[in-house]
């Protein structure tokens, strides 16, 4: 529907070349659309192309990660992409040929690392029944080139507006929890998603989880990884059931990121699966438990060859949610605690950390 709206505005323009449909061949399509617009001397036309090769890479995106809806994601594209038109409109002006192709191949790679595509829950995904709430959407992101085909889900702990007051299913056996957390051993309910600590300087944790998630997002998208967004924005309604389903169906491996509520910073460490034998052979944990253990392991060493400081032997034992229903390598890690320095420059040190964790269990 927007695509056809896109191709009438191009015809209109005189811009008949770029409304083929042709998704086998992105590239070519913005390559011939600027040599049309140059050749037609007109200003608009170049980011006009633009707008078609997002459309047409977003539907085909939606269409690799097996999207349930992404109606949203067209919107955001294109209003995105409409914006940029007034802005490049402007600049163009002033601007030579030469320049304003610069310009639109700039644009178009940043639009590659940036427009792969909202993925939701799909309620036939394995497990998703257990989720309760589920109406929001990760965000799947690109690198431009040189990709190596890992997509990581990088999960922001925290952040979902009314998380606290639902309550969901510890495990999906229905089993009682191992460990005492946030929520007690024998528990076989736990809240949804929990509000997360605040830090001594006031700071919510939700916040800083987010701020590492983007800074993380482009460490890992820089080394060439995809990178699934689980929260892309100060709220996301997906629960931790969701949240897990929707790693293990579009990641090769989940990274949740946290600081403990503890004011001692400690250092880091990752929260390692039970040693309870009921626990380790109840299924999915039973099947990935090692996966997760090792994941944990190389996530703490390339902390620790980064100069972070890590707690004891940087594992503590847990029974979570997420652990519970994870069918891909997953971890919750906590990068230190409520006194711990989270300033700009410590997170990107731990960015680089928790990469060198990833490409090494990667064997990259
Ligand atoms: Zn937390």
């Amino acid at each position: 529907m927007r695509l056809k709206f896109i191709c009438q505005a191009m015809l209109l323009a005189g811009v008949l070349t770029a409304c083929g449909g042709n998704n086998s061949s992105t590239k070519n399509t913005v390559e011939t659309s600027s040599a049309v617009s140059v050749e037609s001397s007109a200003d608009g036309k170049v980011v006009q192309t633009d707008v078609v090769r997002k459309v047409t890479r977003s539907n085909k995106d939606s269409t690799t990660a097996q999207s349930s809806k992404e109606p949203e994601s067209s919107t955001e594209v294109t209003s995105e992409a409409a914006s940029k038109t007034t802005v490049s409109e402007t600049a163009a002006v002033e601007e030579t040929t030469t320049v304003k192709e610069t310009q639109a191949e700039t644009e178009a790679k940043k639009s590659e690392v940036k427009e792969a595509g909202e993925i939701g829950l799909d309620p036939s995904w394995q497990y998703a029944s257990f989720s309760k709430i589920n109406s929001g959407k990760s965000v799947l992101y690109k690198p431009s080139e040189n990709g190596n085909g890992i997509t990581i889900a990088v999960n922001a702990g925290h952040g979902t507006k009314g998380g606290s007051s639902q309550k969901t299913q510890c495990h999906p056996d229905g089993t009682p929890k191992v460990t005492s957390g946030t929520t007690k051993a024998g528990a076989t309910t736990a809240i949804a998603v929990s509000e997360g600590m605040t830090f001594a300087d006031g700071t919510p944790e939700s916040t800083v989880t987010f701020e590492m998630a983007k800074i993380l997002k482009d460490e890992l998208l820089s080394r060439g990884y995809n990178v699934l967004m689980i929260r892309d924005g100060s709220d996301v309604q997906l629960d931790n059931i969701a949240r897990t389903v929707i790693a293990n169906n579009v990641a090769s491996a989940h990274i949740a990121l946290h600081w403990d509520s503890t004011n001692a910073d400690k250092g880091a460490f990752y929260m390692g699966v039970p040693e309870v034998d009921s626990y380790r052979s109840m299924e999915p944990v039973a099947s990935n438990w090692k996966k997760h253990e090792s994941l944990g392991k190389s996530l703490i060493n390339g902390l620790s060859s980064n100069g972070t400081k890590i707690f004891s032997k940087g594992r503590m034992e847990m029974d979570l949610t997420q652990t519970s229903y994870s069918t891909v390598p997953s971890i919750d890690i906590e990068l230190g605690d409520k006194t711990s320095d989270h300033g700009k420059d410590e997170l990107k040190k731990l960015s680089k950390g928790l990469a060198d964790g990833i490409d090494s269990y990667f064997g990259r």
